[in-house]
This record gives C-alpha cells, sequence and structure tokens, in this order.
C-alpha cells in the first residue's frame, strides 16, 4: 500500500492509492444543534434521484437520532466493535500534542480500516449489511435515553438524543474506490464527488461493505452499485434558478433549520486544503475548529464536518468526532464576532459561496452565556459566488418590520 498524509489523523497512513489528483474539494459542514429532523433533505434527494424500481431502501441523505437509531442499523456500531477487536486497546488519540494546521485534533493512535485489513482477502476492514438492516431508515426515532422527571440543563444533558445527519462524505481517501476489484470507482479531480462508473459495476458490492458509513448501496434490478453523486449538475451550473453559477445540492438548499453550508475548497498537490481563510467552509473547519469530520479514526478523511450537539455527554461526542469536541463546542457557544456574522450564511443563498466578508455594525446586545459575557454586534455577513459577484448579504440582527395600520384586504 502507498503511505498518504490524513491530517485528520495527524499522520500518515496507509491506502492502495497515492495522493490522487484533487484540485478541488466538495465539502459542507452541518450544524447538529439546529436540525429539526424534518426529513425535508431526505425527502428532497429521494424524490431526485432514487424514485425508481430497485431504489425502495435505497436513502442516500438519511436523518437518524442517536444514539440508537441508525441507517442500516447499527453501522457504527459494528464497524467500531470491529475495529476494537482487531487492533486491541489501540483506537486512542493522543491530543495532548500541541495543535497545529497539519495535526489540529493532534494525532491517532490506532489502525485505521486500511489498516486493519488483511490486505490479501480485503483492502478495507468492513462488514455487508443483511437486507433487513436497510429496511427501517428511521427506527428509534427521537428515542432518548432516558426520561429524566426533572427538566434538562447545560452543559449535558441527563436524558438525551440527537439527529445525525448523513450523506456521503466524498471521502479524500474513501473506502468504497480502495476495495473496488472493477476500478470502477472514482474520484472527480474537479470537485473531489465520487462516483461509480455504472458500465464497469458488476454488482459485487465490495464499496457496499467497504464504506465505513454506508453510503455505497446495492440495487438489485439493475445488478450495480449506486450511490450519493453530490448533485453534480447543480455543481456544475447547470440549475436554472442560479444562472450557471455553481449550486449546493438539493439536501442543502431544501434544508428547513438552515444547518447546511456546501462548498467547494481548493486542494493543493500535496493533498491539502490551500489556506483560504475567507472560505467559509476553510474558515469553519481549520480557523475556528468549531466544525469536525465524523469517526475521522476510520481514515477516509471525510468531507463532511459537524458542528457537535452541545447537550450531549462529551465521551460519546468524542468518540464519534474526535479530540476537538471541547473546544468546537466552547466556540460555537461563545462565538467570535466572525463566526456569530458567518453563520447567518448557512442557507441564505442557493449558488455556492465561494468566499465571504464581513462588515463591520454597531453593538447592539451583550449577554452572559455560561458565566462569560460576550457582546452582540449586528454585523453583516457578504457572500460572493464563483465568478467573484455578491450573491447574499444578511445582517446578524433580523430587519424589524412593523405592520401597517391600515390592513390590506388580505
Ligand atoms: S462516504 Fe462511503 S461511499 Fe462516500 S466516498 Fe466515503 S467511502 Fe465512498
Ligand atoms: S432538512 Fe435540515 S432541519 Fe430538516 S431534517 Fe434535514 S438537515 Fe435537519
Amino acid at each position: 500500500m502507498a503511505q498518504v498524509y490524513n491530517w485528520q489523523l495527524g499522520r500518515e497512513m496507509e491506502y492502495p492509492y497515492g495522493e490522487g489528483d484533487t484540485t478541488r474539494q466538495f465539502a459542507a459542514v452541518f450544524n447538529i444543534n439546529r436540525c429539526i429532523a424534518c426529513q425535508t433533505c431526505t425527502m428532497a434527494c429521494k424524490s431526485t434521484w432514487t424514485f425508481s424500481p430497485g431504489q425502495e431502501l435505497m436513502w442516500w441523505n438519511n436523518v437518524e437520532t442517536k444514539p440508537f437509531g441508525g441507517y442500516p442499523h447499527h453501522w457504527d456500531v459494528n464497524l467500531l466493535s470491529k475495529q476494537s477487536e482487531l487492533d486491541p486497546g489501540g483506537q486512542t488519540w493522543d491530543s495532548l500534542r500541541s495543535a497545529t494546521p497539519t495535526q489540529p485534533y493532534g494525532v491517532f493512535n490506532g489502525k485505521t480500516i486500511f489498516e486493519t485489513a488483511d490486505g490479501t482477502e480485503a483492502r478495507v476492514t468492513g462488514y455487508l449489511p443483511p437486507e433487513d438492516d436497510w429496511k427501517a431508515p428511521n427506527i428509534f426515532e427521537d428515542a432518548a435515553t432516558k426520561f429524566p422527571k426533572q427538566g434538562a440543563t447545560l452543559p449535558v444533558h441527563d436524558g438525551w438524543f440527537f439527529y445525525l445527519q448523513r450523506i456521503c462524505n466524498h471521502c479524500s481517501y474513501p473506502g468504497c474506490l480502495a476495495a473496488c476489484p472493477r476500478n470502477a470507482i472514482y474520484k472527480r479531480p474537479e470537485d473531489g464527488i465520487v462516483l461509480v462508473d455504472q458500465e464497469r459495476c458488476r454488482g459485487y458490492r465490495k464499496c457496499v461493505e467497504a464504506c465505513p458509513y454506508k453510503k455505497a448501496m446495492y440495487r438489485p434490478t439493475t445488478r450495480t452499485s449506486e450511490k450519493c453523486i453530490g448533485c453534480f449538475p447543480r455543481l456544475e451550473g447547470l440549475e436554472p434558478l442560479t444562472e450557471g453559477l455553481p449550486t449546493e445540492t438539493r439536501c442543502m438548499t431544501s434544508c428547513v433549520g438552515k444547518i447546511r453550508m456546501q462548498g467547494l475548497v481548493d486542494v493543493g498537490a500535496d493533498g491539502q486544503w490551500l489556506h483560504e481563510p475567507n472560505n467559509p467552509l476553510y474558515y469553519l473547519v481549520h480557523e475556528e475548529q468549531v466544525a469536525l469530520p465524523m469517526y475521522p479514526q476510520f481514515g477516509t478523511q471525510p468531507n463532511v464536518y459537524y458542528i457537535p450537539p452541545r447537550w450531549v455527554p462529551r465521551d460519546y461526542l468524542h468518540q464519534m468526532f474526535g479530540p476537538g469536541v471541547e473546544q468546537a463546542i466552547d466556540r460555537y457557544t461563545n462565538p467570535s464576532r466572525e463566526l456569530l456574522a458567518l453563520l447567518q450564511l448557512f442557507r441564505a443563498a442557493q449558488a455556492v459561496i465561494f468566499r465571504f466578508d464581513i462588515e463591520q455594525g454597531p453593538k447592539v446586545n451583550e449577554i452572559t452565556v455560561n458565566g462569560r459575557t460576550q457582546e452582540i454586534f449586528n454585523d453583516t455577513a457578504v457572500g460572493f459566488g464563483a465568478d467573484g459577484n455578491e450573491i447574499v448579504r444578511i445582517s446578524v440582527q433580523e430587519p424589524f418590520f412593523e405592520r401597517p395600520g391600515k390592513q390590506n384586504s388580505i
């Protein structure tokens, strides 16, 4: 196997192929704190891409209730258990090392799914879920760990659950791609989107087995595997609404809770994100480090990042999002002036925002959160599209409109 650098793990790791030739990478941030589990995203995706015969059990976008829910059932617990068996006591982080841009969360000491595989029978550790496990995509919806008699308070709720929004991560080192014996899976250099070539696929389901997030799926009517395609025609500017500009996916643009922001980041020859602090995705992930990858220890370097839920026990969140959890929650709870303004741009535009600016406004409030005083400024966040032109501007304070005394006939 080749050695590649995985910045989420803070170290080199084994992968069947080299760094690849991605020059731009599809990425997204999901703010778990704001999701209301309306499933609008799920249905937007379903009604666009997976409404045909053979796709009945396919949900490229799903929103599950943690800790008990999962699609397919127990997908993460199954793989975490397997990794612990194959790497006993090894799945730990050395998070005490000082954070640097190439090691923001410290160093992962354990073996990834590529490193626990024996390399002969399988290139990737995984498992093939039985068909029944795909049949209840929203099982255990709203099921909490317990229902305390007292009301819940922060920082951690006694009884808890949270919604986890999931799509394909268009990983930098995809497990699905590594496992395919037909070389039918490829990563587009221009946006990092991972696709299955339907002509080459023979339906061996090695990708279904190898994807740690279980986002490659088998279609019995065509006997091929399919997966989220990142709505690539929209990214190519074919959505008429945005007049040729790269547009966010269906699941992103339909999000009722305004929890999602999608972007494209520039990637250097070494596979790392270029330093672009005015790119909203770069800012959230690398500057503020408020958004974290899910199960980075699997090693695929996923490109969907999550602002962790504030009320959930930290040991659970550490396992899911790594050692950056405390800092991410702290920064979200007491946001900087820049972060508070940037959070307003979530779901403010359909076109992908490539760059943002903040125009400073007056101080409008002062609040105390967790004993810390926070000043609120009515700044304005401005988003720019692929052509460099302004596509949206929105202020921290919502504009106030007073209804005129004389009502119209409505
Ligand atoms: S999430 Fe799974 S299907 Fe998507 S790119 Fe990563 S390994 Fe492949
Ligand atoms: S549309 Fe948004 S708020 Fe609704 S379930 Fe999906 S991610 Fe959550």
